[in-house]
């Protein structure tokens, strides 16, 4: 609809004659899924939600041609029944907070002027005309920018530890392989603000001294691929990628890999083995991949998300970044906020707000008034929080401290409805699948766990089958060599302690 939608418009826009008053900017995702196709006319700063093709002529119409509103595409609030104007007045943006989506939704992806409007490269013509290496590191160090990928790894350390393995080649990678089910933060600012990546490796690469970068790609993502290539096209031909940035001595480009959409490649080894041409299968820590990786050289693997942030953290400083989030999460956190919520969508808040928060004010609370049950976070190694849990702040170290985990940022909303049991055999069944095979805990302990499962949700488990799956559980996490096998088991062994009354009830009432 969305193609359609501006092909309409651009029909009406030249066939009236309006070329140089109106100009349609075909921009990446607002967020705001549950409402889409959305429109926002500047300088009104006007947002038209569920547009439709056939609204075009109306939007040409009344609100180009004569200046007036269209009250029927205006978005109202579910639980308060009041049409709002604003962007910023919606219960759903209220909340949050974008820095790594700062661009989405406002400019024109496949444009580098307007990406370089907002202050684009700026932080990369400050950081190679007046810093050293050491000088960037200390500033990602001290913004305490944590990996927004899952692990949590202090991103400034990870750079400090490449930038000291000497090696006359050095690499940089962006893991772009989002593979958790229902997540899509990566791909919509890949798609939304490509340059913010580029930029970031950029500054990364001058920072632990390597001249090239790749990013890692799921194939399935045809779109962001697609910007991505024209972003690297037009960086090169502006000079901000390639020989000599900003006329400095520093030298940098980047390549695309594409994933097949193997899971276990999100894992940084198996992601290295997997560009290097071999089977995407991790392989065991130390050596890491700050002293020997891609080619066996010193590379510095970091997501989408984390890059999206560095620009802002160069341009306005570490206290700017840290005058948000919790004591040990600074910044932000990109959601998918997906499930039996209202307002289904792609989310960025502050760390430390509250689950309650994001389902009820920014989500507009359960569908068709459904009771909440629990929230999956985390992807399928993350686990499912009960509701009397919702008001602890979320940062990495509270969701794991409730047997969850930030993961890359999958929360899927689960309402009364919705049997636990299913849920974990849900999740099961895909780690069961995407196991690489390379070890036995993981190969072997989740199949079984998998069987297990299947056996209570047809009504013929027994209670020692509750005690089998917390002692294969435990088993399989402490035993697996790479994070898929030692986080597979945490939405069984969270639902068994939060809803154990439903796994007793599929074994004693065998349903
Ligand atoms: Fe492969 Fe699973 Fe072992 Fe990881 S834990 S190496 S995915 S078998």
């Amino acid at each position: 609809d969305s193609e359609k939608l501006i092909k309409a418009l651009d029909i009406l826009v030249k066939k009236n004659g309006y070329e140089d008053e109106v100009k349609i900017v075909n921009t990446g995702c607002f967020g705001f899924c549950e409402k889409g196709p959305i429109i926002k006319v500047h300088p009104d700063n006007i947002f038209y939600v569920d547009v439709k093709p056939s609204h075009a002529k109306k939007i040409f119409e009344e609100h180009i041609v004569k200046g007036r509103k269209v009250e029927e595409l205006l978005y109202e609030e579910p639980n308060f029944h009041q049409k709002v104007e604003h962007q910023r007045d919606m219960s759903f943006y209220k909340k949050q907070h974008r820095i790594a989506l700062r661009n989405c939704g406002l400019i024109d992806p496949e444009n580098i002027e307007e990406y370089i409007a907002l202050d684009g490269y700026l932080a990369l013509g400050k950081v190679l005309s007046k810093m050293t290496p050491m000088e960037v590191i200390e500033i990602v160090k001290k913004s305490e920018l944590r990996g927004r990928g899952g692990g949590g790894f202090p991103t400034g350390y990870k750079w400090e530890l490449t930038y000291k393995n000497n090696n006359d080649v050095k690499y940089i990678i962006c893991n772009a392989d989002e593979g958790d089910p229902g997540a899509f933060m990566d791909r919509s600012i890949l798609e939304g603000d490509p340059h913010s990546v580029l930029e970031a490796m950029s500054i990364a690469g001058y920072a632990i001294g390597a001249q090239k970068g790749f990013i890692y790609i799921r194939a399935e993502y045809p779109l962001a691929i697609h910007r991505l290539n024209v972003a690297i096209n037009q960086a090169r031909e502006y000079g901000l990628l390639g020989s000599n940035l900003f006329d400095s001595n520093f030298s940098f480009d980047i390549e695309l890999k594409y994933g097949a959409g193997a899971f276990v490649c999100g894992e940084e080894t198996a992601l290295i083995n997997s560009i290097e041409g071999g089977r995407g299968e991790p392989n065991a820590k130390p050596p890491f991949p700050a002293e020997s990786g891609l080619w066996n050289r010193p590379t510095c693997v970091n997501n989408v998300e984390t890059f999206a942030n560095i620009p802002s953290i160069i341009l306005r400083g570490a206290d700017w970044f840290k005058e948000v989030g919790t004591e040990k999460s600074k910044g932000t956190k990109v959601f998918a906020l997906a499930g039996k919520v209202n307002n289904v969508g792609l989310v960025e808040v502050p760390m430390g707000t509250k689950l309650r928060d994001i389902v009820y004010e920014i989500g507009g609370g359960i569908k068709d008034g459904h009771k909440l049950k629990a929230i999956q976070t985390g992807g399928p190694s993350g686990g499912c929080i009960p509701e009397f849990l919702l008001d602890i702040p979320i940062d990495y170290d509270s969701l794991t401290s409730i047997g969850s985990m930030m993961g890359s940022g999958g929360m899927i909303v689960l309402d009364e409805n919705d049997c636990m049991v299913n849920i974990s055999k849900f999740y099961l069944e895909f780690t069961e699948e995407e196991s690489c095979g390379k070890c036995t805990p993981c190969r072997i302990g989740n199949k079984r766990l998998h069987e297990i499962l299947i056996k209570i949700s047809d009504g013929n488990g027994t209670e020692e089958d509750l005690e089998r799956l917390v002692t294969l559980g435990q088993m399989v996490k402490e035993n697996s060599l790479c994070g898929l096998g030692q986080s597979s088991p945490n939405p069984i062994l969270s639902t068994l302690k939060y809803f154990h009354d439903e796994y007793v009830q599929h074994v004693k009432e065998k349903i």
